[in-house]
């Protein structure tokens, strides 16, 4: 990733994992860490399902994952693959049947849940399927619905009944159907556990993980849960797409997820904002301008570094790093660039006179827009 002035990040070797691909995105190898995502619109909803799509593709979303849980969503997956513009998964439990009508509506992967699968016949009809069709398959080991073998065993759905389950499904997959287009995921809600089963994993197999923590909660406590575990894992050089699971809108999922690789030094998206949490000193709405800079940068895919801070005083001193900053006074405002104040305006102009600085200093430097 390309870094802006002054920026450090910890050193991060990552695990060699084989390529694969979802439709034309890669993942493992080389292949930067994917950021994926999933709908929770009805999928039989084709328009509302699309337009949740086109906003996670938007937002920078790469691979998208739809819930079928019946014929009548099986159905709709054609359409829906058709006006995608990302590679669609389709997600199984239960009915595994209903991937052959997945396989039929081109999409690029397949999700099964081991530990929700009823009819061993249906599952091997899908995996020749997959592999004829040449589609990606994610064995998605889930420790709320590990199967009643490990449980027995383990007596908990712990690491190592996770890391087992994954093992002999992996080895089922390869020897049975000699299918390497494979991705696995051991996720817990809790993000230690996932932790461990990813760590252990990857220490038994060079198949590219999928890795994220699940029902994790919403916005808040799901962004910390998966924030720890996710950053545990890629700071050992573990996994290579991510899922942000968060009871919230998945474009959240997205904007998340790049956070986290921005701040890791492994991925950059959208503008980075050094924000000040303000104090007895600042005068302006800050808040207010807080959301309007970030509602603009969501929309700019660029590497910049920007800045909103509370007063003048500080302001501009504290945030020296950024490429391009505000800082409010009474009823006026400064705008910093690369530390030097450039332009005192009124409150009222502040946010168009620095979008329109900001707009300079990408024509001046076009190799921050090619993220
Ligand atoms: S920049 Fe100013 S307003 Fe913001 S926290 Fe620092 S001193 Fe307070």
């Amino acid at each position: 990733m390309q870094k802006t002035r002054g920026e450090m990040f910890p050193r991060i070797s990552r695990r060699k994992t084989r390529e694969i691909w979802v439709g034309k995105v890669g993942i493992g190898g080389d292949n930067p860490i994917r950021v994926q995502s999933m709908t929770n619109t009805d999928t039989k909803d084709i328009g509302a399902t699309l337009s949740q799509i086109e906003a996670l593709s938007e937002a920078g979303c790469e691979i998208v994952r739809v819930a079928v849980p019946d014929e009548r969503a099986a159905l709709a997956l054609k359409e829906i693959v058709r006006n995608s513009p990302l590679p669609v998964i389709a997600d199984l439990h239960f009915d595994i049947s209903l991937g052959e009508k997945a396989l039929l509506a081109g999409v690029a992967g397949i999700r099964i849940n081991p530990g929700t699968i009823k009819s061993k016949k249906h599952l091997d009809a899908l995996l020749r399927g997959c592999k004829e069709v040449g589609v990606c398959l994610r064995i998605g080991i889930n420790a709320g619905s590990l199967e009643a073998e490990f449980l027995r065993k383990y007596r908990t759905p712990g690491p190592k009944a996770m890391v087992e389950s994954a093992l002999r499904w992996v080895e089922y997959v390869i020897e049975r159907f000699d299918f390497y287009n494979l991705k696995v995921s051991l996720k817990s809600s809790n993000w230690w556990d996932t932790v461990k089963a990813y760590e252990e994993f990857s220490k038994k197999s060079d198949f590219p993980l999928h890795i994220g923590v699940t029902e994790a909660g919403g916005l808040l406590a799901g962004t910390i849960k998966n924030t720890m575990a996710i950053t545990h894992l890629l700071m050992k050089g573990i996994g290579d797409t991510i899922r942000v699971s968060l009871t919230a809108d998945p474009v959240e999922e997205v904007y998340v997820a790049f956070e986290i690789l921005r701040n890791l030094g492994l991925r950059t998206l959208h503008p980075d904002i050094i924000a000040c949490p303000t104090c007895g000193r600042c005068e302006i709405d800050l808040m207010k301008l807080y959301e309007e800079v970030e509602r603009w940068a969501r929309n700019i895919r660029a590497n910049l570094k920007l800045a909103v801070m509370g007063c003048v005083v500080n302001g501009p001193g504290e945030a020296k790093i950024a490429d391009l900053g505000i800082a409010g006074g009474k009823g006026v405002g400064l705008i910093f660039r690369e530390g030097k104040i450039i332009k005192k305006v009124k409150e009222e102009e502040l946010l168009k006179v620095f979008f329109a600085e900001i707009e300079r200093f990408l024509r001046e430097h076009p190799e921050r827009l090619n993220v």
